[in-house]
């Protein structure tokens, strides 16, 4: 079926069109039609499958067909994002598909300043997509009214609804009307979540996708086995090999992410790093110069692992593991989106493999195993090995991971 067999009003039509969606993809086609119904929906769907059109595009279609009834401050519809990047990316994708409806679309987060945010919210908005820390925020000044609330979304519903943000997404729940719709969607879940969920909502529609495999059927991923020390002269060859490929690096803290840097500027390698350190205008900044291709090369916290849809990411590489198993399915799945291809490769060392072992828990299944000979192994140290100066820095941070692990393993 293509969308424009769907009884949607003409300019959402026009709007699909022009983002070149010709078909519903599986869970859009799946969710609409509930939701369109006003039924509440649990959905799960693996990443870069979808999942923000497939709640904005019958959002808008409902909204644009019923009356309006907004006051000061109020929303119609109350979209949660755990991040500012996604609160302003789920806000472009409503902001495209709303053209020449008149509805008003308002993002709100945090690191800049609220002044402006609140001035769009005067008159009331149709759709607000929000971060918790800003929402509350402004809430608590007066600057939002949760009466006028018919849809509530919450997007990576499992990390929203987790320890931390479930007090607050309870809060926020009392405070909207009863009888409003409310849509939930998630790339991964557990049985506690879930449960949490289903306290939240009304006979929930549950729609889930391929669920025995969190991760894409579009990424090719493995792991190779690369002690901790050796794992820069990997990276550098990874980036020599592939010279015209986006590649998005992942490591464990920001201060990793510094020296990584570091290190690829030493052999002559431009790139730039995102995490929690660097304040929201230069996050939005090094995004932006990410997706647009200026910069190839970004290395990242899980910070960005969640929901961030960047155009054309070829290869992730876990240069770390990461510590929560179910990261690494938010990790991976920045490449391989929409109809795209991605592959991504973890480096996992001794000390890891306790971490992989987990992660392959998780997905119930072993990752690929790419299989270095130990003259390959051999080859890409030595030639490395020329450009070697500074690398305490790595060595040192490594020997803290070791010892971390130690302490935790006496407990
Ligand atoms: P998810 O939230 O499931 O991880 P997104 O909503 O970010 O995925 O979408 C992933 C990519 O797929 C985006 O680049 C989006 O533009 C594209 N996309 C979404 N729906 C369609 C569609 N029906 N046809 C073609 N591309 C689509
Ligand atoms: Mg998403």
């Amino acid at each position: 079926m293509k969308f424009e067999q769907y009884n949607f009003i003409a300019p959402l039509k026009r709007n699909l069109q022009t983002l070149g969606f010709r078909k519903p993809t599986d869970i859009q086609f799946k969710a609409i039609p509930p939701t369109l119904k006003g039924e509440d929906v649990l959905a799960i769907a693996q990443t870069g499958t979808g999942k923000t059109a497939a709640y904005a595009i019958p959002t808008i279609q409902l909204l644009s067909t019923r009356s309006a009834q907004k006051e000061q401050y109020s929303t119609r519809c109350l979209v949660m994002v755990p991040t500012h990047e996604l609160a302003i990316q789920v806000a472009d994708v409503f902001k495209q598909l709303i053209a020449g409806i008149g509805l008003h679309v308002v993002g709100i987060y945090g690191g800049v300043e609220q002044d402006k945010q609140i001035a769009l919210l005067k008159n009331g908005a149709d759709v607000l997509v929000a971060t918790p820390g800003r929402m509350f925020d402004l809430a608590s000044q007066g600057y939002l009214n949760f009466k006028r609330v018919e849809i509530l979304i919450i997007d990576e519903a499992d990390h929203m609804l987790e320890l931390g943000f479930i007090n607050d997404m309870e809060q926020l729940i009392r405070r909207i009307p009863r009888d409003r719709q409310t849509l939930f969607f998630s790339a991964t879940i557990n049985e506690h979540i879930k449960d949490l969920a289903y306290g939240l909502v009304r006979h929930a529609v549950r729609i889930q996708i391929s669920p025995k495999d969190p991760v894409s059927k579009n990424i090719d991923h493995s792991v190779a086995f690369i002690e901790m020390d050796d794992k820069r002269f990997f990276l550098e060859r990874f980036i020599n090999e592939n010279p015209d490929s986006k590649i998005l690096v992942f490591v464990r803290t920001k201060v990793r992410a510094e020296r990584v840097l570091k290190a690829l500027e030493r052999v002559g390698i431009q790139s730039q790093t995102i995490h929690s350190g660097k304040d929201q205008k230069e996050r939005s900044t090094i995004m932006d110069s990410f997706k647009s291709g200026k910069n190839r090369i970004l290395i990242a916290t899980d910070v960005s692992a969640r929901g961030v849809d960047i155009p054309n990411v070829e290869f992730v590489i876990n240069y770390d593991l990461p510590e929560v198993a179910e990261n690494y399915v938010h990790r991976v799945g920045r490449t391989g989106r929409g109809n795209q291809r991605g592959k991504a490769l973890s480096f996992c060392s001794t000390e890891e493999k306790e971490i992989l072992t987990e992660i392959e828990t998780y997905l119930s299944k072993p990752i690929t195993v790419m299989t270095l000979s130990k003259g390959e192994y051999e080859i890409t140290v030595d030639i490395s090995e020329e450009s070697e100066h500074d690398w305490k820095s790595l060595l040192d941070d490594h020997q803290a991971f070791k010892d971390k692990k130690k302490k935790k393993s006496k407990k």
